[in-house]
Order: C-alpha cells, then structure tokens, then sequence
C-alpha cells in the first residue's frame, strides 16, 4: 500500500492548483448563486473537464482518483468552480451503464461542449424513499411516454438533459429526457441557503425516444444504484474541497489576527481547532481516495458520510476562528458555512449513507467485502 502520488498525479495536482490560483482565485467568491460557465470553459480548454471520461468519447480517460485531485485543487480557490466538475458524476453513469448509442450522443457534447446532464430523482413523496418516486413511463410504439415530476434539481437552467428516474410497469429504471423536449417543463426555481437555484420539472406526456431509457428491467435499478458509488465519491471529494477552502482561510487568519498582544494562532485553543479541522480534513481526504480507487457501496458512502459530517464542523470552526468577521454576509467563510451545510442533505442524506453502510454491514460484515 503506497499513500504517495504517482509522480503524473502529483504534476496534474500542481498544475490544476495553479490553474485554478491564476484563473479562479480573483472570481471566487463572486458568483451569487450563478453557474460559473466562465471557468467551466477554461477547464474544458485546458483539459481539467471530464478528467475521468472515456478518451473515445472526448474525456481524459483518466481514473476517477484523478479527477478527484483535480477537483479538490479546484474547490480549494473556488468552491464554486468545482461544483461544475462534481456535474462528471451523470455522464459517467451513461459510460459505465449507458448504450453504444446513448455514449455517442451523451459524452461528447459534455467533454468537448460541455452540454451538461442533471441528475433528476426526488419528487414531492419520494426524498430518500426513491422507491417510491411516482414519475411513469409507459412504451407506446417506440417511444416512452413520460408523466409526473422531479424537485429540487440542481443546475437545471444550464443542462441540456436530464438522467431521470422513472417508474416503468415493472419497476425502477431511468431515462435521458433532452432539454427542449416537449411536455417537459421548468418551473419556478426554489433558492438554497447557498444562494443556488434548484429546480421543479414537470412531464407531461414528455414523449421521448425508446433509445433514450438508460436502464429499466429486472436489474435495472440495482446498476442504477451501483453505478452511483462514483457520483457519492464526486460529493465526498467537493465537500474535502469545501473544507480545505475554509481552513486555507482559516490558518492564515490565525496567522495574522493579533489580540491580547499576541497573534491568535499563538493560543492553544486556536491551535488544537485547527489541529482538530487538519485531522478530520485528511481522513475525508484519505476515505475518499480509498472509494475512488475502490468503488464500493460501503465505502463511497462512508467517504461521503466522513466527508459530508466533516465540512460542516470544520467550516464552522473556521468561521468561528474569524469571530464576527466570518459571520458578516458576503464573507467567504459565511458562504462556507452555508454551502457546506447542503452537503448532508444533497445527493442522499447523512442518514441514509448510514442506512447503506449499515445494510453492508449486516450482509458482509466489516472488512470481510473484498
Ligand atoms: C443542495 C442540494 C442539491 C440537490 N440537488 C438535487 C438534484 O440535482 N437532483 C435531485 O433529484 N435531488 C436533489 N436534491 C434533493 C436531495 O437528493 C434530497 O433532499 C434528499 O435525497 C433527501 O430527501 P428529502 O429532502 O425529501 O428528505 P426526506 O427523505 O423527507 O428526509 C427527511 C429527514 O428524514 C431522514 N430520513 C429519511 N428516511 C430515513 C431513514 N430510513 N432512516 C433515517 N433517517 C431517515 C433524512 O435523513 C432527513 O434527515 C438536492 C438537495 C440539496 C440540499
């Protein structure tokens, strides 16, 4: 077991951190919610956009750890510019269990346009119960024929499809629904505490191509939830991104801010807080590359379980480290603070990451998977 770099991943890591100093650190902060389509372009460009992709279908064809090194260097300066790399996690799922056909048309037009897919499953009655989603398809000659809705969509205003899950005769599976579709509709966005904008879709007899059903039948659900081990790590490794951005912040505070005639970092209590937010940083960290390179139920949701329940306390300890100043809207640390606190929730809550690994657990016991 080697906890070192390759020597390619160490350079991808420095490149991409000076990328992101050059062309990212003066917009960070400034987005308001907006999708940074700016910076997406400059990694599409730079070839820092779906890194992990397959090279046949425009992507990097590099592994998924390294598109995670990638990421957390982004979200280190900007947090918001990673959000658009976190956006790899649907069009790896069409690569791992989409058609020859549904590749051709889905990849390319992501890695090289950056024609992005929004992942579109909860619905008014269906959060973490996804079983219960209400959202039917039913084949008529062939074409699918789409009823019901999805809330709470991320990124919804910018994609140009939608993976969705739906609800066929014979049980869960999920579609691709091209934005511009017609019976399908955006309705008025919610806002989230970050600021972000998160989306109603409604079907309506949004017919759609047979060709377009990514997954359906017996086992169609369970690849589906299989497939979803890289998109928990994509979560894990924004939320360790998250973190660093806020401790970066932090430890040079500590370095500079000077009460009682002495700087702040000089006390213990500020120093064990940062101690504390170092360890738990890292273990996020290392959880996280262990599921990238070992995709696994058990561990992709215990890296995002880690990582999700890490960000928020060390992103509050930063703020803490900065007094009145980190609470003051418009500072970096209050947006912290708040993006942070989504990551808990989005994507499959704390809870029931817990549930899965608990279900793991039960069946295989604990290191017994391999
Ligand atoms: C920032 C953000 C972005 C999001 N983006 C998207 C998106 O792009 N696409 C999309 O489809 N959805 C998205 N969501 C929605 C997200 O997936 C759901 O919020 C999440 O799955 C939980 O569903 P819910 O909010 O309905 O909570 P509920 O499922 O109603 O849960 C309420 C509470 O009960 C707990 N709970 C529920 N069941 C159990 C159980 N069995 N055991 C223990 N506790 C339980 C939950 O953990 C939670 O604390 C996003 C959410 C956020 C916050």
């Amino acid at each position: 077991m080697d906890f070192r770099l390759s020597s390619d991943q160490a350079l991808l890591k420095s490149t991409a951190r000076k990328l992101s100093e050059e062309r990212f650190r003066a917009s960070a902060f400034k987005w308001k919610g907006e999708y940074p389509a700016a910076n997406e372009k400059i990694l599409r460009d730079q070839g820092f956009f779906a890194v992990s992709l397959p090279q046949e279908y425009g992507g990097g064809g590099l592994t998924l750890l390294e598109e995670l090194l990638v990421l957390e260097e982004v979200g280190r300066v900007c947090p918001d510019t990673a959000s658009a790399l976190t956006l790899a996690g649907p069009p790896r799922i069409i690569a791992e269990i989409g058609s020859e056909s549904l590749k051709r048309r889905y990849l390319p037009g992501f890695c090289r346009e950056g024609k992005k897919i929004g992942i579109a499953i909860s619905e008014a009655e269906a959060g973490s119960a996804v079983t219960e989603l209400r959202t039917k398809a039913r084949a008529e000659s062939g074409k699918v024929i789409l009823d019901g809705g999805k809330i709470f969509i991320s990124h919804a205003d910018v994609c140009a499809a939608f993976l969705t899950f739906v609800r066929f005769e014979e049980g869960i599976g999920a579609v691709l629904i091209d934005e511009g579709t017609p019976g399908l509709e955006l309705g008025k966005p919610d806002i989230n505490m970050a600021g972000h904008r998160q989306y109603t879709l409604f079907f309506d007899g949004c017919e759609i191509p047979e060709e377009n059903v990514l997954t359906r039948g017996e086992n169609g659900f369970k690849r589906l939830i299989q497939a979803f081990n890289a998109e928990r790590c994509l979560s894990a490794a924004w939320a360790v991104s998250i973190a660093l951005c806020a401790f970066d912040f932090a430890v040079e505070y500590a370095r500079d801010r000077k009460q009682f005639g002495r700087r702040i970092g000089d006390f213990q209590g500020i120093r064990w807080m940062l101690a504390e937010m170092a360890m738990k940083i890292e273990a996020a960290r290392l959880l996280t590359y262990q599921a990238a390179t070992d995709s696994t139920r058990l561990k992709s949701s215990m890296a995002k379980a880690m990582a999700s329940e890490m960000v928020e306390k060390v992103s509050s300890d930063a703020l803490q480290i900065f007094g009145a100043y980190g609470y003051i809207r418009e500072h970096p640390l209050e947006y912290l603070y708040r993006l942070a606190r989504g990551r808990k929730i989005a994507g499959g809550t704390l809870e029931v990451q817990k549930n899965m690994m608990g279900d793991e657990l039960l069946r295989k016991g604990f290191h017994k998977e391999e």
